[in-house]
């Protein structure tokens, strides 16, 4: 009798576009839903669309994919049935919630649709007259438990609760720009709120200071993308800046090193958005937040983009964005994005002056930034694979990944004073149980016992890696402060 079905009910942004624009969004945002549910493996289910709610039949706990649809105002998991009379509605009613309002008070919350002779307060009245037998009573203002009745026509959807979603706009229905994304709290968050908007984002990732900030970059980039994005397939670019911030600190004036970088990348950001078609280009710039992100610093930097740069985090606080980032899951990953390059060591310009910034930018040749773009790497999120990127052609590595088995090869005395949650002492390993699907990194005093040891274990089958610098090194990797290794 009662036939379970997901009510999607979609944002007003969609359902307050005039008559003629709306099934355009409405068909994107069907689009998008089906792009996550195939995604997530659900198959084989149905969708009904009436105005303003989407209904899904004939699947099951998709609540959570479903609430990370952009689009979506808010989700419940219902039952559908068909009554002849309010009595009849009221008896399945009764049926479907009295052990749920058992002991506890609630309130019926009646939703009408259609022509029908009784009225929404009818619904609540008799549906609450049949429950409270079952209940503690009746409380309209702090029930413990809500009942939700919904009536469409001849049907009645009964549910228990209404999840909120992201709300905004569907995914591909406002234009495509390419953002500028550290991994860093502010920059991650940026594209959330872009791509909120119906905006198509693709990354593009600055290397400032090698494969370690590359990495940690592209553990929150690929997290947020799984979760977040869905609807198209987002592209990563990779751009070497490496040898452009050897430039900077060699030539540039220290206090306006950071003004000249971030004007270098708007430069190479604007050259590929030419590239790619894109329409505006995105950071995760707050204003006054730091002292290069004056008012006056932000236009001096921007002006060698021919585009828009849209500023989402214009008006947030810090506290506000690193609270978003944790409601994203992100919070962990991008405190591991350490600021890798520390361009600056004494005070940044906070009122630069266009002509000395003009000055000091013309000291890095513009074929530096056009080569950089021209090797930029670009990849689709879904051929990221974070542990091919390891340095294999090496024995040794910078840093510590993710999902690692951690081999300690100092003397017991030392690994027992101090050791990171996980790591192992070499002689309590068994080498035969050793997982050989594992990347494994061995690390001593100074890195010199653990590349003997390595290089045996490679030679072994095993992906062994030496840390170099040794435990030095490993006190300042972000996975070893941050996170549990195995
Ligand atoms: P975030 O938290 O995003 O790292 P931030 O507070 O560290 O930002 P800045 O370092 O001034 O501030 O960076 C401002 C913006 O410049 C970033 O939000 C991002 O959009 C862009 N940006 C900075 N570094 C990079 C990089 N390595 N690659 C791509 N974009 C970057
Ligand atoms: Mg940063």
């Amino acid at each position: 009798m009662f036939t379970p079905v997901y009510i999607v009910r979609l944002s007003s942004e969609i359902t307050l576009k005039s008559e003629r624009t709306r099934p355009r969004f409405e068909r994107t945002l069907l689009r998008n839903i089906d792009y996550a549910l195939r995604r997530h493996g659900v198959r084989g289910y149905r969708v009904r669309v009436v105005p303003g709610r989407i209904f899904i039949y004939g699947a099951t706990g998709i609540e959570r994919i479903l609430t990370r649809v952009f689009g979506v105002h808010s989700v419940s998991p219902a039952v559908e049935c068909s009554f002849n009379s309010l009595e009849d509605l009221a008896s399945k009613a009764e049926e479907y919630f009295r052990d749920y309002v058992k002991g506890r008070t609630f309130a019926v919350r009646p939703h009408r649709f259609g022509k029908h002779d009784f009225t929404s307060i009818d619904i609540a009245r008799v549906v609450g007259s049949k429950l409270k037998p079952y209940s503690r009573g009746v409380d309209l203002e702090n029930p413990e438990v809500e009942v939700y009745v919904e009536v469409r026509g001849g049907k009645a959807y009964f549910f228990k609760e209404i999840i909120k979603g992201p709300m905004g706009l569907p995914i591909g229905t406002n234009g495509y720009v390419l953002a500028l994304v550290s991994g860093g709290f502010d920059s991650p968050v940026a594209v959330w709120y872009t791509w909120k908007r119906g905006v198509r984002v693709d990354i593009v990732h600055f290397d400032l200071a090698g494969l370690e900030q590359v990495y940690y970059a592209l553990r929150v980039i690929k997290k947020l993308i799984d979760e977040w994005c869905y609807g198209y397939e987002p592209k990563i670019i990779i751009v070497d800046f490496k040898r452009i911030v050897k430039l900077i600190l060699e030539r540039v004036r220290e206090d306006l090193k950071q003004i000249v970088l971030k004007r270098l990348m708007y430069r190479a950001a604007s050259i590929l958005a030419d590239k790619l078609g894109a329409e505006a280009i995105v950071t995760g710039e707050s204003l006054g937040q730091v002292s290069s992100q004056t008012l006056r610093s932000l236009w001096v930097s921007e002006k060698p983009s021919k585009y828009v740069i849209l500023r989402p985090l214009l008006g947030f606080d810090k506290e506000e964005i690193i609270s978003k980032s944790r409601e994203l899951g992100l919070y962990e990953l991008s405190s591991s994005v350490k600021e890798f390059c520390a361009l600056v060591r004494g005070a940044t310009a906070t009122w630069p002056k266009p002509e000395d910034v003009d000055e000091e930018e013309a000291k890095i040749p513009l074929d530096e930034v056009l080569e950089a773009v021209s090797n930029a790497k670009v990849y689709k999120a879904s051929e990221i694979d974070l542990e091919k990127m390891l340095p294999w052609g090496s024995l040794e590595i910078d840093f510590i990944p993710e999902n690692t088995i951690l081999i300690d090869a100092r003397s017991r005395r030392d690994y027992e004073k101090w050791h990171p949650k996980g790591a192992i002492h070499i002689d309590d390993v068994d080498f035969d149980k050793l997982d050989r699907n594992k990347v494994i990194i061995v690390y001593c005093d100074r890195g010199v016992i653990s590349l003997v040891l390595a290089k045996q274990l490679r030679s072994k089958g095993f992906k062994a890696f030496s840390l170099r610098g040794g435990v030095e090194r490993l006190k300042s990797c972000p996975l070893v402060s941050t996170h549990t290794l195995q």
